[in-house]
């Protein structure tokens, strides 16, 4: 049996979330339907001005409903070391720990030529923009120890060089807390290669 016009385009829309099937859109869809008008009608309110007002600030690409983020704009923090990361997340991850008070590039991706994900999509112009014109004297290279994450910070060390910036890579380390033994071998190499005196 097929649901009516406008239900039936509802579990469609839904199944643009990541990781939403067509069972799991439909049961999103009923629920909201039956038990939870209010939650959808809230839901529906709340993307369309998200989507419709959230734009990316103009010097990290970061999400912003300005023309930049809180981050860029305070002027305690350290404009000298531009911190580059894969997504928005990376940056809240980062902020947590409390360690770092300098500024952030956000990628919005890693290159990845396969899945037709080139320098343009991740905004390396506008990078390329800052290195150029900015007072930056460290860029730290955070994206993800992955094969595309560390072929996009090579990118990335070589574009620095062209302008004598240094560059520096987060370590990989063994997880606190963790023990040797059940570490993996690509950690734990990296932990070996990276060591560090005390
Ligand atoms: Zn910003």
């Amino acid at each position: 049996m097929r649901f009516s016009p406008l239900l039936e385009q509802l579990v469609e829309s839904l199944r643009c979330l990541p990781g939403v099937g067509p069972k799991t859109a439909q049961r999103m869809a009923l629920q909201l339907l039956t038990r939870g008008r209010e939650n959808g009608k809230s839901l529906a309110r709340h993307l369309t001005l998200a989507m419709e007002q959230i734009g990316h600030c103009q010097d990290c690409r970061i999400f912003s409903e300005s023309t930049h983020c809180e981050i860029c704009l305070a002027t305690h923090r350290d404009a000298s070391l531009l911190c580059v990361v894969e997504n928005p997340a990376d940056v809240t991850a980062i902020e947590l720990t409390g360690c770092y008070r300098g500024k952030y590039f956000v990628l919005l991706g890693r290159l990845s030529p396969l899945d037709g994900i080139g320098p343009e999509e991740i905004g390396i112009a506008k990078l390329k923009t800052l290195l150029e014109n900015g007072n930056i004297r460290e860029v730290i290279l955070a994206t993800n120890p992955t094969v595309e994450g560390e072929a996009t910070a090579h990118y990335i060390s070589e574009l620095a060089k062209q302008f004598a910036i240094k560059t520096t890579r987060i370590a990989y380390g063994i997880p606190i807390g963790s023990e040797l033994e059940h570490t993996d071998i690509g950690t734990l190499s990296h932990a070996l290669t990276g060591r560090d005196v005390i």
